[in-house]
């Protein structure tokens, strides 16, 4: 019997790790870290024949170059954009260093979307496109005849960066789908909805002469609000301002532009009308941003919780500058005490008055709930279905829901469970 282990991800976001173990192999499926205290799972590294890496955010292949791998599976640009996160985790966490990610390139192998490989005695594979960044992919199994698909994280709409996630995938036994927007509760305004209030938002602060902060995650999040910015500069119902970016998002949208073939064909079109997707953005620093007038400066990290976009919180103490949140703001980071109205914060040794208005848009790159129902919907009708890279009550609700509107056995497992993949 095949079994699967759940090494984690389950009732949570972070530390994603699942492992497939038959008779003749076992592999896993993502190794995560996770994000808020950089735990690991914990597995034995020297009984893996490989892991398979869905994409390169930190809870899917965060702990990959501590475990030392024989074989490492994941598309092209997901090598590019992994260096980048490995190289942030091995500065702030020291779990690993050079040695450890250089041992780590040296054992990936790349493989494009829909491309066979056979990966051990009895596993073969093919990665489709998960639509939820540069190189993001289900991963699609054949276990001996059986198959698997496992979603990864996936959006299954069309972004201004990216294609929707693909659904005409062959038949499916047994799916693991993630559940981050996996309750009824979790719909989401539209795309173009978000984008309008972007751009309502920063138009404001520009017209009373005001500087614009927009911290952001360095892969993905990053490049859509660029891209949407740059967009909207171009027709012009966008003022014409200044636009800095800061942090590691700038060697990230140098991977995006290097493979511009993985992202939505209209950022290609552009690129041959010599338009970079990305706008015409500047390198930002405190001496150049305290001589500016009206401007916006866009960097890492997302939860305002270290990263460059720290030294800018200063702006924060003139009420003419608005900062912008883009995504969920975990507890305990400086965003979720923006986010909450905090009148001063302390991002170094001293306090900091907050006059400037904070506002949150979530810039999602996963499907809500309608979506990820869409999803089920496209995809072949599985026999079985795991649920996990969701918070418990996303999670228990949608395997809750495949149960009742697919008609289809669905757990969310916890961490440690060992359960039949059949
Ligand atoms: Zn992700
Ligand atoms: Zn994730």
């Amino acid at each position: 019997m095949t079994i699967i282990r759940f090494h984690g991800g389950c009732h949570q976001i972070g530390m994603s790790c699942v492992e497939i173990d038959t008779k003749k192999s076992k592999i896993l499926l993502d190794c995560g870290m996770n994000p808020s205290d950089n735990r690991l799972p914990s597995i034995n590294p020297s009984d893996m024949d490989a892991v398979v890496v869905s994409h390169a955010h930190l809870d899917h292949c965060g702990a990959v170059p501590y475990f030392n791998f024989k074989k490492i599976y994941c598309t092209v640009p997901t090598v590019d954009l992994m260096y980048i996160v490995w190289k942030d985790i091995s500065k702030l966490s020291k779990t690993y260093g050079e040695k450890d990610i250089k041992q780590a390139m040296e054992s990936i192998e790349t493989l494009n979307y829909r491309e066979e490989k056979k990966i051990t005695k009895d596993i073969s594979m093919k990665l489709y496109d998960a639509g939820h960044i540069l190189g993001s992919s289900s991963i699609y199994l054949d276990v001996d005849g059986k198959k698997v698909l496992y979603t990864g994280d996936i959006n299954e709409i069309e972004t201004k960066t990216l294609r929707p996630a693909d659904t005409d995938i062959d038949e499916i036994d047994t799916l693991i789908i993630e559940s981050t927007y996996g309750s009824p509760m979790d719909i989401k305004p539209a795309r173009k909805v978000l984008e309008k209030q972007l751009v309502d938002e920063i138009s404001k602060t520009i017209e009373k002469g005001g500087k614009v902060i927009i911290p952001v995650f360095a892969v993905g999040r990053a490049q859509e609000i660029m891209a949407i910015i740059s967009n909207y500069m171009r027709s012009g119902l966008l003022k014409n301002v200044p636009v800095y970016v800061d942090g590691s998002l700038i060697h990230a949208t140098g991977v995006y532009l290097s493979y511009s073939e993985w992202l939505n064909p209209k950022i290609r079109n552009g690129l041959e009308n010599r338009i970079n997707p990305f706008g015409d953005v500047k390198k930002a620093n405190r001496q150049i941003i305290d001589k500016e007038d009206s401007c916006i400066v866009i960097s890492t990290s997302g939860m305002v919780q270290g990263g460059p976009v720290l030294q800018y919180l200063k702006l924060l103490k003139d009420p003419k500058n608005k900062i912008i949140l883009t995504g969920y703001q975990a507890e305990d980071t400086l965003g979720r005490q923006l986010e909450e109205g905090a009148k001063e914060i302390t991002p170094f040794k001293n306090k900091l008055p907050i006059n400037g208005e904070v506002v949150k848009i979530e810039f999602s790159a996963h499907g809500d709930y309608n979506s990820l129902i869409r999803y089920l919907k496209k995809i072949p009708k599985p026999k079985k279905v795991f649920v996990m890279h969701g918070e418990r009550y996303q999670a228990l609700s949608l395997a809750m829901t495949i149960w009742k509107n697919f008609k289809i056995p669905s757990t969310a497992p916890t961490v440690g469970s060992v359960l039949p993949l059949f």
